[in-house]
């Protein structure tokens, strides 16, 4: 039996991988090397440096590259090094159309690095596929995706997306961190390219701080394996390991993550404090009949701002909270609280973070796998 003919399930744990083959060992050891022997030039057992390829390295991207449903996987220092590599398929004088609410790292890099060196970037609600299709012109190369988004929770049609790429040949990346392949595969939606911050649900223990890119093209993926070993953003052996370890018990973590993420929704939504809760399971979330269609169920990301939207509000539930630590990042098996204009969407000047509804009094949550009984015991303390 392939790996490709494998379940989503299996995947996780198969996908890509086989016994080490020095001494069988079972888990791929962490090859914590530089350089390897050749008995004569260019005579190597397949890595002469770990910059270019390493074997713990090699192990992630094949399960990379198996749960995605690509062919090829390709592992960064972090999400935002992989999104770096991605952008360098750009040239001078190229437009990006991406969403008006995405990751605040992201925004920056486009922004305040890629504009510098020639990239015009369009920001949209990408829910409206007009007024993407608005922003296409003939200098158009990319649409950069993220859904659902961070932190509104707006989820974007993929298929849509890729039906537009197509339509005026471009190439269509999805960052898939928040939904992860166990909710959503981009590729076989149509996209060209899937990127990871798998620091996040991928990694899920908060412990690492790792970048992926996954394609099914050979060619896409020659073109950027040349910008990974020339740029050179690569993550290194242990790093590999704990990712790998980590994606072994995704479909569990994620299968509670959803189960928690449902309970701290609905109670926020029927808390007589709370103005507005963020999640695309409800039925009256304005994109739920996308999410329902492209995602297997709608994770554990929610956010919510509480009555009265004002920033004190906010402030004094995030330091109450116990259970829920108050962090950056998100993914990991332990809950975290985060408040956006501050922290994660910091970066985003405020006329443009509130446009998107990254308002002040805004809370994010990333819904861990502890007990549910104990988040929920946590918001009511928190929340009065
Ligand atoms: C965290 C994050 C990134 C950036 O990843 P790093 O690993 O922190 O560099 C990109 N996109 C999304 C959606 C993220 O949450």
């Amino acid at each position: 039996m392939s790996d490709k003919d494998l379940r989503f399930n299996s995947k996780t744990i198969h996908g890509g991988q086989s016994p080490d083959k020095a001494y069988g060992a079972v888990m791929p050891p962490i090859y914590q090397t530089s350089t390897y022997a050749q008995d004569t030039p260019g005579g190597h057992q397949g890595f002469e440096y770990s910059r270019s390829g390493n074997p713990t390295r090699a192990a992630l991207e094949a399960s990379l590259a198996s749960i995605e449903n690509g062919n090829y996987g390709l592992a960064f220092g972090s999400g935002l090094a992989a999104i770096d590599a991605l952008m360098k398929l750009m040239k001078p004088g190229d437009e990006i159309v991406s969403t008006n609410d995405l990751y605040g790292g992201s925004y920056r890099l486009f922004k305040k690095i890629f504009e510098d060196f020639g990239l015009k970037f369009h920001f949209v609600g990408m829910q409206d596929i007009a007024a993407v299709e608005e922003c296409i012109n003939k200098n158009t190369r990319l649409l950069w995706v993220e859904t659902p988004t961070n932190p509104m929770m707006n989820v974007i049609d993929i298929e849509a997306m890729a039906a537009l790429a197509k339509r005026h040949d471009l190439l269509l990346a999805v960052d898939n961190t928040f939904a992860t392949p166990y909710l959503q595969q981009p590729l076989d939606l149509g996209a060209d390219i899937v990127m990871h911050s798998a620091t996040k649900y991928l990694g899920g223990h908060s412990d690492v701080v790792v970048g992926a890119l996954v394609v099914k093209d050979k060619e896409l993926a020659d073109k950027l394996y040349f910008i990974q070993n020339a740029s050179g953003a690569v993550c290194g052996p242990m790093d590999s390991f704990l990712t790998l370890r980590g994606i072994k018990t995704l479909h569990v973590r994620m299968q509670r993550h959803c189960e928690n993420g449902r309970i701290v929704a609905e109670y926020l939504k029927a808390h007589p404090a709370i103005e507005k809760v963020y999640w695309p399971g409800f039925e009256d979330h304005p994109n739920h009949d996308v999410a329902a269609r492209q995602m297997k169920d709608f994770g554990g990301m929610v956010s919510f701002v509480p009555k009265g939207s004002s920033y004190d509000a906010a402030i004094a539930i995030v330091e109450k909270l116990k259970v829920f630590t108050l962090a950056e990042s998100l993914g990991g098996v332990e809950s975290l609280a985060g408040h956006p204009a501050s922290m994660t969407h910091a970066s985003i000047p405020k006329e443009e973070r509130e446009k998107s509804g990254v308002v002040d009094s805004l809370i994010r949550l990333s819904v861990g796998i502890e007990d549910a009984a104990d988040l929920i015991a946590d918001l009511e303390q928190a929340i009065v």
